[in-house]
């Protein structure tokens, strides 16, 4: 029944405008990516605000489609969830990139997002777990990021996943804090370890007053909680000397440091004081 969330209807989305054949060839490529693994993991650098040092890193999936450059994950996620294959593409990913991670520094962690659909999968912490063994990944140094939008949806499942995650030491990141509709009372019900504080605060809370206040009372939040806080969309030396000001712990954009492929990681990582 959840499943019904995701299905096209009557909403307007771009991909309506392409043709039928168009949408069906997307789904045939995407399959065969999938199959022949040209679906991969880049990696954007998580900075520790306090020493500068670089403490992870994002997994941000790539498609480079033949013929027709790189689709936005947020494009074939959603596809690979309407045709009932963001299990295997996800899987997939994840332990393309614990591989790639076991090439770094083992204090530098990893972190992966779920998708809203695998929330509501009742297998899904087993089938991580598996996965971890298979590839002998440490479960400490994984962290999955899980929107906020996400996680209320499926209150139930995502608290049991999040308390099956904890048992194993894997971490839970808020992910796109502040854009959904949660509210704290609904958070306090959730075991969460860190909180993401979305792009679009970012963006503007040195102009705009109420942003800011908004900006300080998340972090407020996450301080007074325990939590770390991670910026996400830091694009100027302005906004990183602000959010140290601030007290945030973390961050992560553009002026940090941008995805990059396995191959480009490793070579940041061996740089001495690479940025
Ligand atoms: P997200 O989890 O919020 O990821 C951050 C997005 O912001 C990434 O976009 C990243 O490239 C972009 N970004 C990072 N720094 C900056 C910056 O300074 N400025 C701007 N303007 N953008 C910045 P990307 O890679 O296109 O991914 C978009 C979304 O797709 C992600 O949002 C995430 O929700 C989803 N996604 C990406 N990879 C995966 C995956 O492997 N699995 C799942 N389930 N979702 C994924
Ligand atoms: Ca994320
Ligand atoms: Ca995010
Ligand atoms: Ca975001």
């Amino acid at each position: 029944a959840k499943r019904s969330r995701t299905k096209r209807v009557a909403r307007f989305e771009p991909e309506m405008l392409i043709t039928n054949m168009e949408r069906a060839q997307l789904e045939k490529d995407l399959l065969n990516a999938i199959a022949n693994n040209e679906i991969k993991p880049f990696y954007q650098p998580l900075v520790d605000l306090e020493t500068g040092e670089i403490s992870g890193f994002e997994a941000l999936a790539r498609w480079n489609r033949k013929g027709h450059g790189f689709v936005p994950p947020t494009e074939f996620i959603r596809i690979a969830e309407e045709i009932g294959v963001i299990t295997e593409l996800s899987d997939h990913l994840l332990r393309v990139a614990c591989l790639d991670a076991q090439k770094w520094p083992d204090t530098v962690s990893l972190s992966f997002n779920i998708s809203p659909l695998q929330l509501s999968d009742p297998h899904l912490g087993l089938r991580i777990l598996k996965l971890l063994n298979e590839v002998d990944f440490p479960p400490h140094r994984l962290e999955l990021e899980i929107t906020e939008t996400a996680l209320i949806n499926e209150l139930d499942t995502a608290t049991e996943i999040i308390y099956q995650m904890h048992q194993l030491g894997i971490r839970i990141s808020l992910d796109d804090f502040g854009t959904g509709y949660s509210n704290l009372s609904q958070l306090s019900h959730l075991d969460f370890n860190k909180i993401k504080i979305d792009r679009s605060f970012i963006d503007s809370f040195q102009t705009d007053e109420k942003r800011m206040t908004i900006v300080k009372s998340m972090l407020a939040l996450g301080s007074s909680l325990g939590m770390e806080t991670t910026a996400e969309g830091v694009e100027t030396s302005n906004q990183l000397a602000a959010l140290i000001e601030l007290g945030c712990s973390r961050g992560q954009g553009y002026y940090l440091g941008t995805p990059a492929s396995s191959e480009e990681t490793l070579k940041l990582l061996e740089t001495p004081h690479s940025r």
